[in-house]
Parts: C-alpha cells; structure tokens; sequence
C-alpha cells in the first residue's frame, strides 16, 4: 500500500490497521517481526544503515511509534518503557530551573516526578491551576515558564480542559504544552489537531488494552521536537523493549473496536447509575448532565470508557459494593477489556491527605469505573446487584 497518500484519505478505524511504516518487513509479513537484535551489522565503515543500535532505534519500535504518530496526526513518536518514563522523557526537554503550569488533579504519578523529584534534580517549579480559567494561566506565567502540561479528562472526577484556546495563549508566550491523553486514547481525542505540541499516553491502558503491558508513547507534533526527543531516548534510554512494543502494536489494531465498545458501555452504565436510588451523583462527560457536556461534544468522539459515582454511604457500605461485585475488578489500573473498579481514596489517591482528597472532592463515597467490553446488561446487573445488596 502507498502509505503517505491513503493514510490521508482513509478513517480512524483503517488506519489502526494499516497506518505508520509497517509493511517493510522481511518476506511480505503482514505483522512487523519482535527485532530483538542489540545490533546490527555495518556493511563497512561509511555504511550508515537506518537501525545500527537498538537504545537509538529498532525496526519493531518503529513499526510501533510510526503507526502511534499517525493515529494521534502528529509526525513522530518516542516509545518509553511506562507511561512516568515517556512523561520523565519530556521533562528532559525544559533547562534546569524552568516554571511548569499545571493541570489540577493531575496524575499522581506525574506530581510525585515534579514534586519529589525535577525539582530537586532540575530546579523546576510548578504552579497547579484549572486550565479552564485562562485569566488565571496568564497570570501564573513567569518569565521562566516554558511548559503547560494538560490532563483531560482529569482522574477521577472526569474535568476536561478546552484545550484549543489554551494552546493559543502557549503559542503565543512561546511556550510548549504537552497533553497527558492516557484517559482518551488516540481514538476519543486528537490533541495535535487542537494546537498541542506533544501528546503523552500510558500505553498500559487503553493502547496496549488487555492489562498485559507497561508502556508509554510521547508524540510530537513536529519535526524539531521528535528530534529532540529522539536525542532524549538516546541519551536517557528509558525506550520501550521489542516485546512490548509489539503487544502494543497488537493493541493498537483492535482499538477502534475496543473503545467504541468500552465508550458505548460506560454511556449506558452511566445513564443507570444516575437513576440509581444508591447513587448519589455521577460523573461522566458523556452525560448531559456533566457540566462541561458541550465541550465533551466539541472535543471529543465520545464521552471516554471512564465513569466515576458517589454512593449513597460510608466506607463500610463502598466495601460491601466492590465485594459483592462478581465482573468488576477491583484494581489500581484501568484501560483493559475487562471491566474495573478502584476506589480512589485508598487506592490511587492514597498518598494525600484527607485534607487534600477533600479539597479535589475525593471522598470514601467515591468509586471510578474503567468500562470493558463485556455485554453492558451484564454490567449494569453486576453493579444493581451490588449495590443494593449493600444497602439492604
Ligand atoms: C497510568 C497513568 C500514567 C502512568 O503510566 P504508567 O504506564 O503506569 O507509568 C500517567 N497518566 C495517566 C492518566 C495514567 O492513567
């Protein structure tokens, strides 16, 4: 196939399937081969061959980061060994002492880098507001400032940021802005078409999508920064090993399917948990009654595969709902084709304080959803079930 051109033409769902550089693979493989190779062998010494040196570039990464890039418009990408490895590897890209804007609620993960970490190593420094309020962004710029990092939707309250308007405010300070799309997937949202310079995803979710790999992928909307950030994988070497990127090459095939299956889910779920007598307020951008519903629609394809609700009682009554669940999983991750469940408080968000749960509206009350592919009338009695027998 002439990639270039029908990449182009072709939808979200055709280029899952054939998109990026992989089918210059040995004997017409239709499946780029696992290239565990270290090395490979010069022919001579002015020979300069495409792959030489495994940490700098392999054929299997390649066929991998190719077809993430074109998924998410952009024109490169970087595979990392997780998803704090490729926001680590972004990082890189600031001089020491830099100011960084971030979104509140951010990732753990990401805090506990910035916090316990760069800026201690780097000298960085970081001010967390809501990107929504770009009055409030433009006064939190410094003269030092030179990165925005996005999250949207935010976990696990599901806040979105506008992020078209956003990026024009960075575009004109002349500084970078990275999105965290982990929660989206390339399918609900193309950051780069929106303004974003570079878009990072753990691809332990929703790219890899069966719970079976840890990975991240940093995407570059130009050619200037997939350089450096080239230079960075070399350098830094936190890549993503063959194996890997060949499960989440594998995963990336059956996103399309996946999601509109895991985004059809969760909107039906949703839509019950609302009516639910034990429920006490959902949260789901995919509903009309999340207050950012209308940017929902304008930015993204669907309402995502994450829900998250507030029950009607306490941590003992939240404990007699995830026991007698028999499909959800209780389990830190979300991403995979089977359904999860985690209860914020003390699991991703166990790190803060009461104080600092209550202040981002994490209560005991709360549990977040990560929708799989099962049959939703399973899920919906899964969770009817559940809950009323907590209660009773
Ligand atoms: C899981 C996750 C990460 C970190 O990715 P790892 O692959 O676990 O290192 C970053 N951001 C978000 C939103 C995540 O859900």
């Amino acid at each position: 196939m002439s990639q270039a051109m029908s990449e182009r033409k072709s939808s979200f769902a055709t280029r899952t399937i054939h998109a990026g550089e992989q089918s210059a693979f040995a004997d017409n493989a239709i499946f780029p081969a696992i290239y565990t190779a270290s090395s490979f062998a010069k022919r001579g010494l002015d020979d300069q061959p495409e792959y030489a040196y495994s940490r700098v570039s392999n054929p299997t990464r390649h066929a991998y980061e190719s077809c993430v890039a074109a998924l998410e418009e952009g024109c490169g990408a970087l595979a990392c060994a997780s998803g704090v490895a490729a926001t680590a590897t972004v990082l890189e890209l600031l001089p020491k002492d830099s100011h960084v804007v971030v979104m509140s609620g951010v990732y753990g993960g990401t805090f506990r880098l910035l916090e316990d970490y760069r800026s201690r190593t780097s000298g960085l420094t970081t001010t967390y507001i809501d990107l929504n309020d770009l009055q409030a962004v433009a006064a939190a710029i410094q003269p030092n400032t030179r990165l925005i990092w996005i999250e949207s939707p935010t976990n696990p309250l599901l806040g979105l940021v506008d992020i078209r308007p956003l990026c024009d405010l960075a575009r004109e300070r002349d500084i970078l802005t990275c999105i965290d799309n982990t929660f989206c997937s390339p399918w609900n949202q193309q950051p780069i078409t929106l303004g974003v310079d570079l878009v990072m995803h753990s691809a332990s979710k929703y790219i890899g999508g069966h719970s079976d790999l840890t990975g991240g992928v940093v995407v570059a909307a130009n050619q200037e920064l997939l350089g450096r950030l080239r230079k960075i994988g070399m350098a830094v070497g936190a890549i993503q090993g063959p194996f890997d990127c060949y499960l989440a090459l594998r995963g990336l095939k059956t996103l399309d399917v996946r999601m509109e299956r895991q985004c059809a889910n969760a909107l039906k779920v949703a839509s019950f948990l609302e009516s639910h007598p034990q429920v006490e307020q959902v949260y789901y951008p995919g509903l009309p009654s999340h207050p950012q519903h209308e940017l929902c629609k304008r930015q993204m394809r669907a309402g995502g595969a994450v829900v998250a609700m507030k029950i009607k009682g306490d941590r003992a009554t939240v404990n007699r709902v995830v026991e007698q669940l028999e499909i959800f999983v209780l389990a830190d991750s979300l991403g995979g084709v089977e359904s999860m469940i985690n209860h914020s408080y003390s699991m991703s968000h166990n790190s803060l304080s009461h104080e600092q749960k209550a202040a981002m509206g994490i209560g005991e009350n709360l549990l977040r959803l990560s929708m799989g592919i099962e049959d939703h009338r399973d899920l919906i009695a899964d969770l009817d079930r559940a809950l009323r027998s907590a209660v009773a």
